[in-house]
C-alpha cells in the first residue's frame, strides 16, 4: 500500500475532524435512506445484545455492517461480566426484560490487551501504571502513607482480577488466544447465570424472548467471527440438573 496507514484512516486526529467525520456521515445515511433518523429516534428494537470488549478495533456495528438501533451494546476491559457488577447486570436486564432481545452473544477478540496483561510476568506492576491513586501518593496523608492497604487496588486490578485467576488455572503453556477463548466461556456461564436471564428464557407459552446466549471470537487478522460453539439455548434443560451445561467445556482448549 503506497498510502500510510496513518493518512488513510485519520481516525486519531483532531475533535473537529471527527465532527467533519460524522456530518459526512449523516448526509449520506439521510440521503440513501431517506426518514431514517426520523424512524429511529421513535424507538429502539434491537433483537441481539452484545457483550465486548472496549478494544477500538472491535465496534460492534461497524464489524456486523448493521445499522443504528440492531445491536444493544455493553463493552468493557476483556468483556466480563460479573453477577455483583450493577453495570453489566443493567445492560442485560434492560435487554433481556425490556427490549426483549432474543439473542445474546458474548464476543472476545485475538490479542486481546486485557488477557494479555493477565499473563504477563509483570501484571502486578502493569495494572498498577494505571493506578490514579498512586500518582496521588505523595500527596496522601502520612498516616495513610503508613498503612500496608495505601496505595489502593488499580481500577484494573479489580476487575481484572477473575480473570487473572481463570488465567492460572489454564494448562501451560497459555496463551493469549486460549485464555480468551476461556474467558468467552466463562462469561457466558455468568450470563446464564443471572437472575433475568435465567427467568426469560423463550417458551411457546410464556413472555421470554430469549432464545439463546453464545460465544464468538472476532478474528482482529482477517476481520471475521468464529463461533466457539458453547452455545446455551432456550430448549436446554432448566434449571440445570447435571449441573451447568457448559462446565466441561470452560477450561478446554
Ligand atoms: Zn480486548
Amino acid at each position: 500500500m503506497s498510502v500510510p496507514l496513518a493518512s488513510a484512516f485519520p481516525l486519531t486526529g483532531t475533535l473537529d475532524q471527527l465532527k467533519k467525520q460524522n456530518a459526512e456521515w449523516a448526509r449520506r445515511m439521510e440521503e440513501r435512506y431517506p426518514g431514517f433518523f426520523a424512524w429511529t429516534s421513535k424507538a429502539q428494537h434491537p433483537r441481539v445484545l452484545w457483550i465486548g470488549c472496549s478494544d477500538s478495533r472491535v465496534p460492534e456495528s461497524v464489524i456486523m455492517n448493521c445499522f443504528p438501533g440492531q445491536i444493544f451494546t455493553h463493552r468493557n476491559i476483556a468483556g466480563i461480566v460479573k453477577l455483583d457488577d450493577p453495570n453489566s447486570m443493567s445492560v442485560i436486564t434492560y435487554a433481556v426484560a425490556e427490549l426483549g432481545v432474543e439473542h445474546i452473544v458474548v464476543v472476545g477478540h485475538t490479542n486481546c490487551g486485557g488477557a494479555a496483561v493477565c499473563l504477563a510476568e509483570d501484571a502486578h506492576d502493569k495494572m498498577h501504571a494505571f493506578n490514579p491513586q498512586k500518582a496521588a501518593h505523595e500527596y496522601a496523608p502520612k498516616d495513610a502513607r503508613e498503612t500496608v492497604t495505601w496505595p489502593p487496588p488499580a481500577p484494573l486490578d479489580t476487575w481484572l482480577a477473575d480473570l487473572r485467576a481463570l488465567a492460572e488455572s489454564l494448562p501451560e503453556p497459555r496463551s493469549v488466544l486460549e485464555l480468551v477463548k476461556a474467558n468467552v466461556r466463562e462469561q457466558v456461564l455468568n450470563v446464564i447465570n443471572s437472575d433475568v436471564v435465567r427467568s426469560h428464557w423463550y417458551t411457546p407459552t410464556g413472555k421470554g424472548h430469549l432464545k439463546g446466549v453464545h460465544g464468538w471470537l472476532y478474528q482482529l487478522d482477517n476481520g471475521l467471527i468464529q463461533d466457539l460453539e458453547c452455545s446455551v439455548y432456550a430448549s436446554s434443560p432448566h434449571p440445570f440438573p447435571h449441573g451447568h451445561p457448559l462446565s466441561e467445556s470452560v477450561h478446554e482448549a
